[in-house]
């Protein structure tokens, strides 16, 4: 039965979408982010898009490391290892959260791989075709302490230390998106960004219904969520950015233990609260795959990996 919904989250989405929705979508951190808005009208609704669509921009001009413009992440980036550097607010406490689920992650997830990120290239224009040297990805996997804070500012402890807000950032500019609706007035609504969504409210006199894409079968959903009031849905996969080669695949999920694509699962996703924590957790149970799961039970998280052999090993959905 699950087949007969559409893959896609963006399709399922439109499959069952009323004529009272009101859609508009942006290109905004590699992905198109689609916004759907209920219950309000066409102008409330185009004004609220509009200002949360520029929220996310600003958010991924401030965390990016791609791209011409500088910004205060690169510039830590290249700071002297040792120097303490101030970091805008918004930088240093998305860190601080980012730091924090590192540890309860048991460094799964970590925001300081940026320079092993790069070397993977999965991200750049030119995409690689072939891993890299073992000696380079050496030299370049960052040790488990790479920043501290100290006092307002934050520190490099080595030079592969260098930040990358990859996995973390996108749900922080959806949870953003949200916020700003939700100052328009608007109760129903859902972004989506890329099949990563949080959604509020209700669809029109039904729950919102999100499918979760199969991670092998395109075009296929694994699970059908119906879903409602202020929940986000965050999946991270081997299937997004990846190549094969030599009859493997290499996509852009690094274990910081190795320095190699993580290989213990082809999903993991998160339904939580918070847009950001469901993106990071979302990533680091990919990472940890079948290993016991560390989540902290006060984060109040619902799980469903799908492990390297196309099994799902955790269901809490
Ligand atoms: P997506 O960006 O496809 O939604 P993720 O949220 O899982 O997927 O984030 C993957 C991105 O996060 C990578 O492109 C890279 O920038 C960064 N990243 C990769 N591995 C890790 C990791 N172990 N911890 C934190 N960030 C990571
Ligand atoms: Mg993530």
């Amino acid at each position: 039965m699950l087949r007969l919904f559409t893959s896609m989250i963006v399709i399922a989405l439109a499959a069952c979408s009323a004529p009272s929705d009101i859609r508009d979508s942006r290109f905004i951190m590699g992905t198109l982010v689609e916004f759907t808005v209920v219950g309000v009208d066409d102008e409330v609704a185009n004004t609220a898009i509009s200002t949360a669509a520029n929220e996310m921009q600003r958010i991924e001009d401030l965390f990016t490391v791609y791209g011409e413009h500088d910004n205060s992440v690169k510039q830590f980036n290249r700071a002297p290892v040792g120097t303490p550097v101030r970091l805008p607010d918004e930088v240093s406490r998305l860190l601080e959260a980012a730091e924090t689920i590192k540890i309860d992650s048991h460094g799964a997830f970590d925001p300081s791989l940026g320079g092993l990120n790069l070397l993977w290239g999965f991200s750049l224009h030119d995409k690689p075709t072939a891993p890299p040297p073992q000696k380079k990805i050496e030299q370049a996997t960052p040790p488990a302490f790479c920043v501290e804070k100290q006092g307002d500012a934050w520190m490099r402890l080595n030079k592969r230390c260098q930040l990358d807000f990859g996995a973390i950032a996108k749900g922080y500019a959806i949870d953003r998106g949200i916020e700003i609706l939700k100052s328009h007035g608007i109760e129903h609504a859902i972004i989506n960004a890329g099949g990563d969504l949080r959604l509020i409210g209700r669809h029109g006199d039904r729950p919102w219904r999100i499918g979760i894409r199969h991670p092998r079968l395109a075009g296929e959903v694994i699970e059908s969520l119906e879903l409602e009031g202020d929940v986000a849905v965050v999946t991270s996969g081997d299937y997004e950015r990846y190549y094969l080669f030599e009859g493997r695949r290499y996509h852009h999920i690094l274990d910081p233990k190795t320095g190699w694509p993580a290989a213990g699962s082809q999903s993991a996703t998160v339904v939580a609260d918070s847009a950001m924590l469901a993106d990071a957790w979302s990533t680091a149970l990919f990472i940890l795959g079948n290993q016991p799961f560390p989540t902290p039970n006060n984060l109040n998280m619902r799980l469903l990996i799908v492990d390297n052999k196309g099994d799902i090993t955790a269901n809490t959905l």
